[in-house]
Formats: structure tokens, C-alpha cells, sequence
């Protein structure tokens, strides 16, 4: 792969050295990548604002002999998203859905659906009710790569579950009965299991349109964090940011964005069923 030229979503970036940025992109056509920018923090740099959290454009590059790390030569906005960098909670399930990319995806495995999946999602979060585009996203990235939640039959015993006493077990990505749920499994109330089974049948525009109770939207969205969480093998960052500027009232710097920088995360993508 001498040369790559693709439709590409910043996804993270990072200051490297003195002048350069690290960029991890996911790209439709060969997966995530992380490349360097070579000068693209120098007052003229030819990459000016393109390279933004949530931007969408052309990357084109280089594969460098011998290196790990790809070179990023030029990338042409298609789309920059700045709305969503402009409010608060819009920047918050957007850095939300980013996370969840970074982490579940693994370098250089294309998944054109995946690709497809988040440009939709960044552009519904544009004008749409931020929370309902995140959870929205959240059912079908586990549908594309391969981690569906089974919300009606218990992940233990395969025995229908109903609505009462049921628990969600992250591990086995599903809903378990009074009798299988193990200790500190997450109960989840009936109205939640109703939502999520309603918005997990329905398409894409029926579950933005839906109507569910605020209450309710934050709870299942809680309990699909804990379950990609669990996948990704260690806590979510962006959830924690999410409550801790609802709770202080007000912006905070968002750390999240560019913190644990983890390279090796890919090692820990859980394999795809078929
Ligand atoms: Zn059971």
C-alpha cells in the first residue's frame, strides 16, 4: 500500500514532536488508520483546519518503508462538522460515537458500513436530539460488527425472559433472567428493556423519531456503554465526560477528546462473528 487515497473521518489527533500531528482517522475504504502530519501545526500548513475532530474528507498518503506509522500528504474537507464542535452536548455524544470507533475498530480492517454508519451519524447529530442520534448509533455499531445485544431470551439459560427481575450481562452481551443474572450484572427496568427492543427492531429514521422519555434514553444508552465498554476492554472515557459537565452545569476542558492516545488498542478489538 505505497499510496492510499480514501474517504476518511478524524477521529483523534495528537501534537507530535514540535511541529506534527498525530491522526487517527477511520477511513472507508481501509479501516482505521493513524498517520502522521508532517508541519500540520506550523501557521501555514497546508492542512490548515481540515484536520478537526469529526472532520470528513479525502485523505490522501503514503505508506513509509520500514515505518509503522502512515504519512497523511493531503487531506480536502468534504465536511467539517464545526457545528457539532460549537455545542456542548453535540461535541459530547459526538466525541461518544468517535470512542466507540477508535476502540471497537481494529487498524486496517475496512468495514465500508462502519464508514457509512458514522458519517450518517455526524450528520444527524447536526440537527437532530444529540442523546437519541448517540443511542441511534450505538444499536447498529454492535449490529455491524457482529456484537447485536440479545434482549429477548436470557444469555444464560436461552429461556425467554419477560420484564421482571432481568439483568444485563455485559460479558455475554445480552439479558439474563432473575435466576441467571449474575452478582453486579446491571438490572434493567422494564420500560428500559421495552425501549431498547422497540429502537433495536425499528429503522434508523423510526428510532430518531421515536418517542422515549429522557430518563429512559439515558439509561439505555448507560447500559450499552457498560456493554462496549466491556468489549473494548476498559472503561469508555467520553461517558464519564458527558456527566461530569451535566453535573458541574457547564463546559469543562474536554480532555476526552485527545487523552489516552492508545495505540495498541486494536490489540484488544474483540474478534468479528461472522
Ligand atoms: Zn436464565
Amino acid at each position: 500500500m505505497p499510496l492510499f487515497r480514501t474517504a476518511a473521518v478524524v477521529l483523534r489527533t495528537r501534537d507530535l514532536g514540535e511541529h506534527d500531528r498525530l491522526v487517527s482517522l477511520y477511513t472507508r475504504d481501509l479501516g482505521r488508520l493513524t498517520a502522521v502530519a508532517r508541519s500540520a501545526r506550523r501557521v501555514r500548513s497546508r492542512f490548515g483546519g481540515a484536520l478537526e475532530l469529526f472532520t470528513w474528507g479525502d485523505a490522501v498518503g503514503f505508506e513509509r518503508p520500514g515505518r509503522e506509522l502512515l504519512r497523511l500528504d493531503q487531506f480536502d474537507i468534504h465536511r467539517s462538522f464545526r457545528r457539532l464542535r460549537e455545542d456542548l452536548e453535540r461535541l459530547g455524544q459526538g466525541a461518544r460515537i468517535v470512542e466507540a470507533v477508535a476502540r471497537l475498530t481494529a487498524e486496517r480492517d475496512p468495514q465500508p458500513g462502519c464508514f457509512h454508519l458514522l458519517t450518517r451519524a455526524l450528520r444527524a447529530l447536526e440537527t437532530g436530539h444529540p442523546g437519541r442520534v448517540q443511542l441511534a448509533f450505538a444499536l447498529r455499531f454492535l449490529d455491524l460488527t457482529g456484537h447485536r445485544p440479545r434482549l429477548d431470551r436470557c444469555a444464560g439459560c436461552g429461556r425467554p425472559v419477560g420484564t421482571a427481575g432481568v439483568g444485563f450481562d455485559p460479558g455475554q452481551g445480552g439479558v439474563t433472567c432473575a435466576g441467571c443474572r449474575p452478582a453486579g450484572a446491571a438490572p434493567v427496568s422494564p420500560r428500559v428493556l421495552g425501549a431498547l427492543r422497540g429502537l433495536q427492531a425499528a429503522s434508523w429514521e423510526a428510532r430518531l423519531a421515536a418517542r422515549v422519555p429522557a430518563a429512559v434514553e439515558e439509561e439505555a444508552a448507560g447500559l450499552l456503554d457498560g456493554y462496549l465498554a466491556a468489549l473494548a476492554g476498559g472503561a469508555l472515557r467520553t461517558p464519564r465526560f458527558l456527566a461530569r459537565t451535566v453535573a458541574a452545569g457547564g463546559p469543562e476542558a474536554p480532555a476526552p477528546l485527545t487523552d489516552g492516545w492508545d495505540r495498541s488498542a486494536s490489540a484488544r478489538c474483540p474478534p468479528r462473528t461472522p
